[in-house]
């Protein structure tokens, strides 16, 4: 994706890694025959046809206002204890080292917003020094949604995503730089949030307006390309599938045929684009 702007706001994506997720396991629901229907626009980025496996980028949206420098979903982190994922545990990338060469070090950057508290979401929220997590970015106030966090500090400790919140959520409250929200919430009149619960309870989407132009990143709302064509598919991931569904469903609805970029967090390639509708359906034209 080449850096989008939107009035005076500049949006970049910082990937820290993309890999290929089993279809079946994935979309639970999906119909195999549907992908091949949809390939025209579905390939070459947004479903591996060749090895019939569905993708996942995993990236950061760095969103620099004319005031703020704001990250959105902080991905999956260094040396953290994911014994669950290969891929995911004890990682050491150089994703810290990739934002400051793109211009943002730890300290410029003024706000977090999580779209919600899963692994994947919030690993670079802290940081291991001397032992312990600290947050990576001093400065800054990070942004979560009291839904999820009173969802996850109540879940098994020994469930995945209550091991992210211990060693990613936890210290970042600890530290004094959380900021719990509700269903509303604004940086300033050009970032504010829409709530789009039910992949977790208290999932939010980031939507930037300015100029009047206007963009949605959107979070998990939906994890692949296919999901806008098939709505009524939720991911394996989601919290609550049939919630996830139709907060999808009307998001689609009100969004078909409209100027609004759709920023999503795992479609990989050009990720952003349009929601386009009509009597065909509804498809994701990737803005190449
Ligand atoms: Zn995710």
């Amino acid at each position: 994706m080449k850096p989008q702007t939107i009035g005076n706001i500049v949006v970049s994506k910082l990937i820290e890694d993309i890999h290929p997720f089993d279809t079946m396991t994935g979309l639970p629901d999906a119909e195999p025959e549907a992908f091949a229907a949809n390939k025209e626009w579905l390939a070459p980025h947004l479903y591996d046809f060749a090895a019939d496996t569905l993708l996942l980028s995993f990236h950061t949206f760095i969103v620099q206002t004319p005031q703020h420098t704001i990250l959105v979903d902080t991905c999956i982190g260094n040396d953290k204890e994911r014994p669950w994922s290969e891929i995911w545990h004890h990682r050491s990338g150089p994703y810290l080292d990739q934002m400051t060469a793109m211009g943002v070090a730890p300290e410029d950057v003024d706000y977090v917003m999580c779209t919600h508290l899963h692994a994947d979401h919030v690993g670079w929220n802290t940081r291991l020094l001397d032992g312990r997590w600290v947050p990576t970015f001093p400065n800054a106030k990070y942004i979560f949604s009291r839904r999820d966090y009173d969802h996850y500090q109540a879940t098994d400790p020994d469930d995945h995503s209550h091991n992210a919140f211990r060693d990613s959520v936890l210290p970042v409250v600890e530290a004094g730089q959380a900021v719990m929200i509700d269903d509303d919430f604004s940086i300033d009149d050009t970032v504010t949030i829409l709530p789009t619960p039910g992949h977790t309870p208290g999932h939010y989407c980031v939507r930037l307006r300015s100029n009047g132009e206007e963009a949605i990143l959107t979070g998990d709302l939906m994890h692949f390309g296919v999901q806008v064509a098939r709505p009524d598919w939720s991911a394996v991931f989601c919290v609550d599938r049939a919630a996830s569904a139709a907060t999808r469903k009307s998001f689609v609805d009100a969004y078909a045929e409209s100027d609004v970029l759709i920023m999503p967090a795992h479609f990989p390639g050009p990720t952003c684009g349009h929601i386009v509708g009509g009597g065909g359906g509804t498809w994701f034209r990737l803005k190449t």
